[in-house]
């Protein structure tokens, strides 16, 4: 069987390390703080947002929560978001997307502060993280992947990679990410005439695409390292990923489950990025 890529233990291990960064900030009078905007209270807002919360509190950030009504317009949305670019006091935004749809995610994507900007929504750290510019804020989900490559001393250099899936949130920041450690990597979307030829290739194979189990066990190559970043649910209403972990844990070196993979670890990302920002907000590195 392959071995457990557990999601938990590399949160774990990144809030030891945030948490203290954050009380060694509170000893110079500096109070790092996240503010999450959230339109409306989709049920899966809701859920990542209580789980925010709960990793801040454990890392010692603050939080607030701006809830904006789900009708918000354009204009009343744009005046918000800048009294939370300008205050002080927050150092790291998080917008919660998809908007709905009377929001213009394309023009607000260029209106939050680039320097808060924590999930990497803004097209100036996404071009830094493109050309590896390590001044950026890179996107929490792709940023958990490389997380767990490296506490387990999984170095992608010169591997063989393969991403499958490659929406601007998930699998191209993964590419990009995998690509600045020097990786070789090759990424599928739904037009890929062959998917199962590329995976059967990876040394290392990253899954975002968001359809039950789609990547088999005669998809995967003995010893491959496996890391799957969906969160779907079956029909019996189980959550499972988009790899068939059942099928595939005897062949892969190491997988991650779903859920306790990748998931476990976005949350602690994202509190790791919320001191970064802070620091450099500071002047501190
Ligand atoms: P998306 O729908 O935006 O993108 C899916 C991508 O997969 C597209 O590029 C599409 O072309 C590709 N694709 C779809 N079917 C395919 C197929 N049969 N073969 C090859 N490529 C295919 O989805 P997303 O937002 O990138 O999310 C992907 C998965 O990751 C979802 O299950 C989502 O729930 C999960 N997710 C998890 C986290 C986390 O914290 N673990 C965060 C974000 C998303």
């Amino acid at each position: 069987m392959g071995q457990l890529l557990d999601g938990k233990l590399v949160a774990a291990s990144l809030k030891e390390e945030t948490l203290k960064q954050a009380n060694e900030l509170r000893e110079k009078g500096i109070i790092p703080k996240l503010t999450i905007v959230r339109v409306g209270a989709k049920p899966s807002d809701l859920a990542y947002e209580r789980g925010a919360l709960k990793r801040m509190e454990a890392c010692n950030i603050d939080v607030e929560v701006k809830e904006l009504d789900a009708e918000i317009s354009q204009d009343d949305f744009v005046a918000e978001l800048k009294k939370i670019n300008e205050d002080p006091a927050t150092h790291g935004i998080l917008i919660f997307s998809p908007l709905p749809e009377q929001l213009n995610d394309s023009e607000i994507k260029y209106l939050i502060a680039p320097e808060k900007d924590v999930d990497c929504l803004s097209p100036i750290n996404v071009a830094k993280m493109n050309v590896g510019d390590p001044t950026g804020l890179t996107p929490c989900t792709p940023t958990a992947v490389m997380e767990i490559l490296k506490y387990y001393d999984i170095n992608p250099t010169g591997k063989d990679c393969t991403v499958v899936g490659a929406s601007n949130v998930v699998g191209r920041p993964v590419f990009e990410l995998l690509l600045n450690e020097m990786a070789t990597v090759t990424i599928c979307h739904i037009e890929t005439k062959d998917t199962s030829y590329w995976t059967k290739q990876a040394e290392i194979l990253v899954v975002a695409v968001g359809v039950p189990k789609l990547v088999k066990e005669s998809w995967v190559s003995e010893g491959t390292i496996v890391v799957d970043v969906g969160i779907n649910f079956d029909k019996d209403g189980k959550m499972c990923g988009d790899v068939d972990f059942d099928n595939i844990v005897d062949k892969a070196s190491m997988i991650t489950p779903v859920p306790g993979g990748v998931g476990s670890v976005t949350t602690s990302v994202l509190a790791k990025n919320v001191i970064k920002a802070c620091k450099q907000q500071n002047g501190l590195n």
